[in-house]
């Protein structure tokens, strides 16, 4: 199975799988800088770990959304299945008609353009938080690497075929940004929201099932470490608190489930 269905009042929703790598214990270790590697051996407490993509597929009356893109072709091995996942809905890439960008990690945005540099959901509009973008332009900017240049010059290129958002911003009917800065300067998920059920998409507020126990743990590619641990525990809580339907980028697919709290910890409780 490579798309996870589902539908939040009369939204079809889907959670496409984009794939999983492997992970050594070094490599995870390496991820939380002020966590010991012994601390992240027992709290994985002999799983092996993985890290899992999760991207959402949005029906809202005609429009087709699609949030994020993953690595497409150049990630590593046993990740780049959306466009797959997608097909196996009977969606092409020509078919969305919105592509949300949640923010500009490589593993959300690598995907975005072909081989020769051209988008590959080439009919979408594009949309993404200001804060994003902003931040973005500017790290790509300062850097002498030449894939950001490469990447500041072909999104600067697209820059008007994109609409810049803020939260609680409707991008299509019942579906509205959310502000989960921290991770990133604009780093966003999404609300759906119709018939009095709802799915929150909160993507990379967390990377490991272990951080549901330990949301003091700082990752290494979070912008704003301290921001971004305040951010997870106020969603968590949210999440807890509204018996949410919940997305995760992150956990293993489909990524769909539950929080709840267990004293002083959070808990996630994933589908059946
Ligand atoms: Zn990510």
């Amino acid at each position: 199975m490579t798309a996870y269905q589902l539908k939040i009042g009369d939204i079809e929703c889907a959670a496409l799988d984009e794939g999983a790598s492997s992970m050594t214990l070094d490599a995870v270790a390496g991820r939380y800088p002020n966590v010991s590697r012994q601390e992240i051996a027992s709290a994985l407490a002999g799983e092996a770990p993985s890290d899992s993509l999760n991207l959402l597929y949005i029906m809202s009356g005609s429009a087709r959304i699609l949030a994020d893109v993953g690595f497409g072709e150049a990630g590593p091995s046993g990740t780049g299945g959306a466009v797959k996942a997608l097909a196996g809905l009977g969606v092409a890439p020509a078919d969305i008609d919105i592509l949300f960008l949640t923010h500009f990690h490589g593993d959300h945005i690598a995907g975005f353009f072909d081989a020769d540099g051209a988008p590959v959901y080439h009919k979408a509009r594009f949309v993404t938080a200001q804060a994003e973008w902003e931040e973005w332009m500017g790290r790509w900017g300062a850097s002498d690497s030449a894939g950001d240049q490469l990447n500041l010059e072909r999104f600067r290129a697209l820059q008007d075929r994109f609409s810049f958002v803020n939260d609680g911003d409707e991008i299509a009917p019942g579906v509205n940004v959310v502000d989960l800065a921290g991770h990133t300067r604009g780093h966003s998920g999404l609300l759906v929201e119709a018939g009095g059920d709802r799915l929150l998409h909160v993507v990379d507020i967390l990377h490991q099932p272990f951080q549901f126990a330990r949301t003091d743990w700082h990752f290494i590619f979070d912008s704003d470490a301290d921001h971004a641990v305040q951010t997870r525990r106020r969603t968590l809580n949210r999440c807890a608190d509204e018996g949410l339907l919940t997305l995760f980028y992150h956990l293993p697919f489909p990524g769909l489930g539950r929080v709840s709290i267990d004293g002083d910890s959070f808990v996630w409780n994933p589908i059946a």
